[in-house]
Formats: structure tokens, C-alpha cells, sequence
């Protein structure tokens, strides 16, 4: 049986947000192993009263990187990304590069919490034979770059 796993990243304005979505949907967030940035998943190991929440470093500090690192191993299912449109980040590159990891690896991304809902609700969540399909990229590494 294939337990699930998601990461979970928000902004700080967008906090509030995520965690009380979380909290309102905790029923089917027991089942799944969760990963966080760290002060992301610190305040949901707060609110959820959950301490085996795998918090990573906080978001700025290379933990947008290391989710990147474990969906690009395989080791994510969904990533729920509450990035805030409306202020600039200083480490706006990770994030790019965590959206384009996440879009290469064929791992759904919810920016929102109506996309979130969305898919946590989706069969395929509670699916334990669905996994998405993982792209085969031998092509493009067994390309010939000699000449
Ligand atoms: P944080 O990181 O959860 O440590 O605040 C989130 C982010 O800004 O990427």
C-alpha cells in the first residue's frame, strides 16, 4: 500500500491560509505523509498537533530546493505551493525553479486553495494503485552531445 506524500509551502502572507485549510481538512491529511519548509511546517505541526511532519529548512533558506531535490527522487505525490502573488520573495528564483521541477517530474501543483481542494478530494488521492506517470527522459539523457 502506497501511502501518499505531500508538500506543503506558503508564503507568509498566504500562512494563515494554508493552515486553517489544512485544519479543516485534517481527516484526509492523517493518512498522508506531509512534508513542509520549515516555518510552514512548523505552524501546522502546531495547529495539527502532528509532530511527524517532515520540516525542512524554512523556504528562503534552501528548503524550496530540497522539495524540488525529493519530488525530482520521486519522493512527492502533490505539492500545495500557497506562493503570494502580491509581494515580491527574495529567493523568487527557488521558487521558479521548484514550479519548474514540479511541472518536469508530472507532480500536480495547487497555488490555490481551490485548486487544493480540487485534488485532495480527487479518487485518485485515496488511490493506493494510482501513482502518476513518471516521464522517461533516456532520450534526452542518452542524447549525443560529442560534436
Ligand atoms: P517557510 O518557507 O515555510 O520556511 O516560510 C516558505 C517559502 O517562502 O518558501
Amino acid at each position: 500500500m502506497a501511502v501518499k506524500s505531500v508538500a506543503l509551502v506558503a508564503h507568509d502572507n498566504k500562512k494563515k491560509e494554508l493552515v486553517d485549510w489544512v485544519a479543516e481538512n485534517r481527516t484526509r491529511f492523517t493518512a498522508l505523509t506531509l512534508y513542509a519548509t520549515g516555518t510552514t511546517g512548523r505552524l501546522l505541526g502546531e495547529h495539527l498537533k502532528r509532530d511527524d511532519i517532515r520540516c525542512l529548512l524554512s523556504g528562503p533558506l534552501g528548503g524550496d530546493q530540497q522539495i524540488g531535490a525529493k519530488i525530482a527522487e520521486g519522493e512527492i505525490d502533490l505539492l500545495v505551493f500557497f506562493w503570494d502573488p502580491l509581494e515580491p520573495q527574495p529567493h523568487d528564483p527557488d521558487i521558479k525553479a521548484l514550479l519548474r521541477i514540479a511541472a518536469l517530474w508530472n507532480i500536480p501543483v495547487a497555488c490555490n486553495r481551490a485548486t487544493a481542494e480540487f485534488i485532495l478530494t480527487s479518487a485518485y488521492m485515496t488511490d493506493d494503485h494510482h501513482q502518476a506517470k513518471r516521464p522517461d527522459f533516456n532520450d534526452y539523457t542518452s542524447r549525443d552531445v560529442s560534436s
